[in-house]
């Protein structure tokens, strides 16, 4: 049998301030997935031989389409790229920059309209 309790103790344990409950932590921010982005200061864009984000990257997410007279637009593969961030010191122009992960899902041109 329940143990019987009056009725003060009752309204006591009702009306009682109720121990803090610990909300539920917010994402991190880095669940945000990260991918390169080319943009328009490459020099392989611009007519010079270039392929040193290329080499450096460890995912091998970096492409080179061909273009007329000697340029190549490098392109990211979003499904391969990790965003680690490799690419981004050895690029002798400052050409990639990481961005929230926005791209189409296969690749991101370089965009020739980017000031960066
Ligand atoms: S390292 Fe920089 S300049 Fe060279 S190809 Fe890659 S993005 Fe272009
Ligand atoms: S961020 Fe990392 S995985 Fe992505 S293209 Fe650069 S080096 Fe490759």
């Amino acid at each position: 049998m329940a143990p019987s309790l009056s009725r003060r103790a009752l309204f006591t344990r009702a009306l009682a301030p109720r121990p803090a409950v610990a909300a539920p932590a917010p994402p991190a921010e880095a669940e945000v997935p990260q991918l390169a982005v080319v943009t328009a200061r490459c020099l392989a864009e611009n007519g010079a031989y270039c392929r040193t984000c290329d080499e450096a990257c460890p995912e091998v997410a970096i492409r080179f389409h061909l273009l007329l007279q000697g340029r190549a637009r490098a392109a990211v593969l979003a499904e391969r790229c990790t965003g680690c961030g490799a690419c981004l010191p050895v690029c002798p122009v400052g050409a990639i920059t990481l961005s929230a992960g926005s791209l189409p899902a296969s690749s991101s041109p370089a965009n020739p309209g980017a000031a960066a």
